[in-house]
């Protein structure tokens, strides 16, 4: 008997009635004789209210703590779906975290999974029931309830996947596939119908929230194959699959945008031997993870300016790491800036392609955008540019490398 995983993310879930389609399509795959096993997220809307009460409590919360908060969501949509799946005449069971178990290691609110138990699962398989699983959560060495990021359901979602050797993980969303950018942003942009794990990994971790990025880096590395499509249509979605299924490959695949990022400016850093691994270090040892960085040359050999980026998520820690190193460092003065946005062009054709990166700079001179920071991948050029002109900058690029969907009529 074949296994699949099904993902079925915020929107999909948003109400009873949504829970309730949700569920005809679980029967449908049972009734085709699957063994299933369903990963939910929270209802549209719950973990952020859930977060925003955490912050509004306590700004630099305890992370246990808030663990036990926003994991709460997806404990409801397990239970009310197991209901609707036992009310159509599905035998189904919820589980959480914890109960499953999925370990994890103990860092709160960033967890990641290191093994998942399927023992019980298989069990109840074989008794031909359903599970129907709380993703975005599991369980840490501590004991406690952990959390696997936001959008986090998707590596529960591919993880267990692995751990069970489905055939498929489908993961259920409220567009019909992976699109050359977001569809929000253009209504010119492209469903994708087969993407490579890498292309799919660089625009996850460039801001393309459709997949979770370690959701796409787990598919990759145990060959799951996961498939994107729409919980409202039914139609064919986006297959993640390995480059020499891809027959023809594009240059540019598809642009991604991150709007989570801030600006953060050393200005005057004394400029000798060890201060960079002063700052990125203590920055790491405070968890902050720094994306792209430029150093301008000293114009006098005494002093420089430093410039990095960090998730505005962050920010607040990262400018209280910098401030700690004041009297160690000597710089004159932090300027950060929340109001940038990065703007990325994703495709594996590059590495065989010159100029993708003069078009990206053209096509953003000649709309007058100024680029604040530049930073390449093999397969990946990315930029820094004002916040207000994300739009207008996906737009041109989305034309530029002809990526554009032909206008009906
Ligand atoms: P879910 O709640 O189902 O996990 P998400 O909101 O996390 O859904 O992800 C789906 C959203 O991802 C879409 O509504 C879309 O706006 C956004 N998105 C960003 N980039 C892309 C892209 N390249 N292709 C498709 N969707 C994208
Ligand atoms: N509910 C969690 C979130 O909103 C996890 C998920 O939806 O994947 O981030
Ligand atoms: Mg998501």
């Amino acid at each position: 008997m074949a296994r699949i995983v099904m993902k079925f993310g915020g929107t999909s879930v948003a109400d009873t009635d949504r829970i309730k389609n949700v569920a005809q399509r679980v029967k449908r795959e049972v009734d085709a004789g699957q063994q299933v096993a369903v990963v939910v997220s929270a209802m549209a809307g719950t973990t952020n209210q859930l977060v925003d009460w955490t912050r509004g409590i306590a700004r630099m919360h305890d992370a246990r703590e808030y663990d036990v908060v926003v994991a709460a969501g997806e404990q409801v949509t397990a239970g009310l779906l197991a209901l609707a799946l036992q009310d159509i005449g599905v035998n189904a069971r919820s589980w959480l975290g914890w109960q499953i178990p999925f370990a994890t290691d103990g860092i709160h609110g960033k967890a990641r999974i290191e093994h998942i138990d399927t023992t019980i699962m298989e069990e109840r398989f074989e008794q031909g029931q359903v599970a129907v699983v709380a993703g975005f959560q599991g369980i840490g060495p501590d004991n406690r309830i952990t959390t696997l990021g936001r959008g986090g359901s998707d590596t529960s979602a591919v993880a267990l996947a692995a751990a069970l050797r489905a055939e498929r993980c489908d993961i259920y969303t409220d567009v019909d596939g992976v699109y050359t950018t977001d569809p929000r942003i253009t209504s010119r942009a492209r469903k994708i119908d087969r993407i490579t794990y890498e292309e799919m990994l660089e625009l996850a971790s460039q801001g393309a929230k459709v997949l979770q990025t370690r959701s796409v880096a787990m598919a990759m590395q145990h060959g799951v194959r996961v498939q994107v499509l729409s919980s409202f249509v039914d139609a064919p979605g986006t297959l993640v699959v390995d480059e020499d299924e891809i027959v023809e490959q594009q240059v540019v695949t598809g642009i991604a945008y991150s709007p989570d990022e801030a600006k953060v400016t050393l200005v005057g850093v004394p400029d000798r031997p060890g201060v960079a691994g002063a700052i990125f270090g203590s920055l790491a040892d405070a968890a902050v993870n720094v994306d792209m960085i430029v150093q301008n040359v000293s114009q006098d050999g005494d002093a420089t300016d430093l410039t990095f980026t960090v998730a505005q998520a962050d920010l607040d820690r990262a400018n209280h790491v910098l401030e700690g190193l004041s009297d160690e460092l000597g710089y004159k003065q932090i300027v950060a800036d929340a109001g940038v946005c990065k703007i990325s062009v994703v495709g594996v054709g590059m590495r065989s392609q010159p100029g993708v990166a003069k078009t990206m700079f053209q096509t953003l001179a000649e709309k007058g955008i100024n680029i604040q920071v530049i930073s390449t991948s093999e397969i990946k050029v990315s930029v820094l540019i004002s916040a207000d002109y994300t739009e207008l900058a996906v737009r041109a690029l989305h034309t530029a490398y002809g990526l554009d969907a032909e206008v009906v009529g």
